[in-house]
């Protein structure tokens, strides 16, 4: 137990502590203690993820006392020779928590439906509070607080939830920026494999607010040219294994590098075997032993015969309308990007949020910068979707061991690292399209990352798995000359530079986190307030 008059931050390094040690994993009590605190610090998408892990346990104990499996003194929960092996040994373990308690399990099964519908009402996901409400009063009809509460939830309109986007205080991973260790590792690790004439420096960016009003400025990293780069001019080609394609068995894309195979391509057989017995697994196509001898050393092991063919299905079926004209890939393309990630940490035994491939991603503001600034937040994607891949990599969803990775524990899995992963996504994972309009592939490279906007770019860059980035002049159709001068910054276009302001602004809101106040927007707005001549 612990003592509620503690301060919340207190309260929640003490609880997280305690779940990371071995069985204690699996007691309710200690998810909505953790729960609570969260909402007492102002996190109620996290506390969802808590909430939702107690839901989880008091379910499974519920349905095991049900069926009679379930006795005072467990003899045999870890019996991994059941199918459902880790649901019993979640249940048994949960358990003997809650007969050790003095609090019964109906309390705990009402406080713990109550704690996520209230987070979900909080975070702004009002459909999904509405339906956890439903279902328990179909289970407590006599409880007021749920009858209130769903009388609230349903009058409210639906809406997606939004969740504050900042380096969480307890989040040690984040690099710092601008230090010089940063800039070596660029300069000296990132860079030679992908460009001979650029490099990394530091650079004032105007600090960008919801109105376009002028906030002075913030300091970012930058890509600068280090010798003339002429129209046409490939001067980066980087390489990314956070690549991501919807259909890595048919789709006619390499499963490493997103590229489109022709001729002799190579495959796991394990996967194959595994696919012909009748598991859900993808049976990846690498289109050189460069891609399979990478994808095998980065994370293949930790997806190799596990039943994720589900994930792509998903992601193909829905990706047609998550994109939007930014080339930003939608929802269920994340989870994707978020199974890669959790499979390369698994593989490289190194937290999701550390790995070479994510942590330079900049994708999540300091607090100083970030003050209240929300983003999208998704019950699905960013808790019940992450759940859902981790049982689909077998990674226990509770203690967060596999037996891939003896570095794993339940804090690499946490809401608040999903968050972060996919806040990192959001802001520059980047998509492809297909002839038909649906993502066939995604991907998040670091250097393509650093680029910064501007309306009038100076570089473009396509991505057919290998992202490439060249020079382009200022006017359309420019053909000689240099597109960037030596020492000048490369500066590309995240949106469709013929839409008017207005639009841009709109259109990159989510990705610069604010109004784009470049050079030509300022002229632009400026024009049209002047009454001169209206771009819109
Ligand atoms: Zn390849
Ligand atoms: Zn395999
Ligand atoms: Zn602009």
């Amino acid at each position: 137990m612990i003592a509620l008059d503690l301060p919340p931050e207190q309260r929640l390094s003490t609880l997280t502590a305690q779940l990371a040690t071995g069985t204690t994993a699996y007691n309710p009590t200690l998810y909505l203690s953790r729960a609570r605190a969260y909402l007492d610090l102002g996190f109620p998408d996290l506390a969802s993820g808590d909430a939702y892990r107690a839901v989880l346990l008091t379910d499974y104990v519920r349905d095991y006392l049900e069926e009679g499996e379930l006795s005072a003194s467990p003899a045999d929960y870890d019996d991994d020779e059941r199918e459902d092996a880790e649901e019993f040994r979640a249940a048994t373990h949960a358990w003997r928590y809650i007969t050790s308690s003095p609090t019964p399990l109906e309390t705990l099964e009402e406080a713990s439906l109550s704690l996520l519908a209230r987070s979900l009402h909080l975070v702004g996901c009002n459909e999904q509070a509405t339906s956890y409400l439903r279902l328990a009063l179909r289970r407590f009809p006599n409880s007021p607080k749920f009858s209130s509460l769903l009388q609230e939830t349903s009058a409210s309109p639906a809406s997606s939830g939004k969740a504050r986007r900042f380096v969480y205080p307890w989040n040690h991973h984040e690099p710092d920026r601008f230090s010089s260790e940063t800039l070596e590792y660029l300069n000296t690790r990132v860079i030679p494999a992908s460009s001979k004439n650029v490099e990394v420096r530091v650079v004032k960016l105007p600090l960008l607010g919801e109105n376009a009003e002028d906030l002075g400025t913030t300091t970012q990293l930058g890509v600068f040219a280090t010798a003339d780069i002429g129209v046409g001019e490939v001067c980066l080609e980087e390489e990314s294994a956070l690549t991501v394609v919807t259909d890595p068995m048919d789709g006619g894309l390499c499963e490493y590098c997103g590229q489109r195979w022709e001729g002799e391509t190579s495959t796991c057989s394990l996967c194959a075997d595994a696919e012909a017995e009748g598991i859900e697994t993808v049976v990846p196509v690498w289109c050189s032993t460069h891609c399979r001898d990478s994808a095998i050393e980065k994370y293949h092991p930790a997806l190799c015969t596990r039943p994720t063919a589900p994930l792509h299905r998903a992601a193909n079926a829905s990706s047609a309308t998550a994109l939007t004209a930014t080339s930003q890939p939608g929802g269920s393309v994340y989870a994707l990007l978020l199974l890669k990630t959790f499979a390369m940490a698994l593989v490289q035994n190194t937290h999701p949020l550390s790995l070479p491939e994510t942590k330079y991603l900049y994708g999540v503001p300091p607090i100083e910068e970030a003050g209240d600034l929300r983003i999208g937040w998704g019950w699905e994607e960013n808790v019940r979707g992450a759940v859902g891949i981790l049982e689909a990599l077998g990674v226990d969803v509770f203690t967060g061991t596999s037996h891939l990775s003896k570095a794993a524990e339940p804090e690499w899995w946490n809401t608040w690292v999903v968050n972060t992963l996919i806040a990192k996504f959001r802001g520059v994972a980047s998509g492809r399209l297909d002839s038909r309009g649906y993502t066939e592939a995604a991907a998040a490279h670091t250097l393509y990352s650093l680029v910064n906007h501007d309306c009038e770019p100076n570089v473009r860059w396509e991505c057919g798995g290998i992202m490439k980035f060249w020079g382009v002049g200022k006017e359309e159709g420019a053909e000689e000359g240099a597109a960037v001068r030596k020492g000048e910054e490369l500066k590309s276009c995240y949106c469709d530079k013929s839409l008017g302001y207005k639009e841009r602004r709109e259109w990159m809101m989510g990705c610069l986190g604010g109004c784009c106040r470049c050079e030509r927007c300022l002229r632009e707005e400026r024009e049209e307030m002047e009454g001169g001549k209206v771009l819109n």
